[in-house]
């Protein structure tokens, strides 16, 4: 299957990532949010990490153009109708993704393939909305995208082999290392990552240590490239809630229960990075 043209639904963190990896392997993208401050933010986004690469001589100006060029944005779903493969990175909610995917299954050709990059809904739901759950596969990125090797892909029950293969194959056209999954909360990264998370965020619950020595203590201790909190507020303190949520009603098992402090930071619309304010505040 020739993939020319690569749809993405959600410009966030995870969805302009997409985008610009996708186009730099040499592809056409259209990026969709649902308002045009959202994908306005998105290209702003890709614009300034291929500036950077730009400054560090890691690629022309050029080819800085040429990647922008090749992104077009849209705030009409309907637009997807021309992608040869979709990949959706919208908010990790349940109910919005099988509501996308009902409507991409009835714009988008019934070849075509629907991915979602999601981080804990099994796949196997998100398929069942759709009358080709055979062409509906997670291709799970990792945060941030341009730089992170990984590709989780996880195949649901009815996922074809062709799909399977093409997705893999993708990945690799994206210069990303893909590791297979099989459907399951959470799946490998997340089901591991997120409970680590979530006991980091009960230590500050029950005073155990501050933020800072946490974060510090699996930092120099474990080796982790990142303290935990500071990870979770990279994430987004909404996605991490509801991963554990997924988890925890997924396996209906008393461990997987979200740490109180998570869902106070929440409620609060303290997400992290994204909102200025999450365990660390950022301006
Ligand atoms: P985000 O909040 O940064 O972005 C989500 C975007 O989706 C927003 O711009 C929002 O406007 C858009 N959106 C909401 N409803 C939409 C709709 N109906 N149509 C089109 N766009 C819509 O979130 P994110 O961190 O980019 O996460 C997106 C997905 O990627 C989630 O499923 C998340 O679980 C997954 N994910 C996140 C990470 C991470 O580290 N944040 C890592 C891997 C996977």
């Amino acid at each position: 299957m020739d993939i020319k043209k690569f749809g993405v639904i959600g410009a966030g963190q995870m969805g302009n990532g997409i985008a610009q990896v996708a186009a730099m392997s040499g592809l056409e993208v259209i990026m969709n949010d649902i308002k045009d401050e959202f994908v306005k933010r998105g290209i702003d986004t890709i614009t300034k990490n291929l500036t950077r690469s730009v400054e560090k001589g890691k690629m022309t100006s050029e080819e800085k153009d040429a990647v922008l060029k090749r992104i077009k944005t849209s705030t009409d779903l309907k637009d997807m109708a021309a992608a040869d493969f979709v990949v959706e990175a919208a908010t990790e909610k349940e109910t919005l993704k099988f509501k996308i995917f009902q409507d991409l299954d009835a714009i988008c050709p019934s070849n075509v393939i629907l991915s979602t990059n999601t981080s804990s809904i099994p796949i196997g739901r998100i398929a069942s909305q759709t009358k080709r759950p055979g062409k509906v596969i997670g291709m799970h990125f990792m945060n941030p995208v341009p730089v992170m090797k990984l590709v989780e892909i996880i195949r649901g029950i009815a996922t074809s082999d062709e799909t399977f293969k093409i997705t893999w194959d993708l990945s690799l056209k994206f210069g990303k290392t893909p590791a297979s999954a099989n459907d399951y909360p959470g799946f490998i990264s997340n089901r591991i990552l997120l409970p680590m998370i979530n006991e980091a965020i009960y230590c500050l619950y029950h005073g155990v240590g501050a933020k800072e020595d946490i974060d510090t203590v699996m930092k120099l201790g474990m080796n982790h490239p990142m303290g935990p909190l500071a990870l979770a507020d990279l994430i987004g303190l909404d996605t991490c809630l509801a991963i554990m949520e997924t988890l925890y009603n997924g396996f209906n098992d008393s461990k997987y229960r979200p740490c109180p402090l998570l869902r106070k930071y929440v409620e609060a619309g303290w997400l992290g990075k994204k909102t200025g304010r999450g365990f660390y505040e950022y301006t």
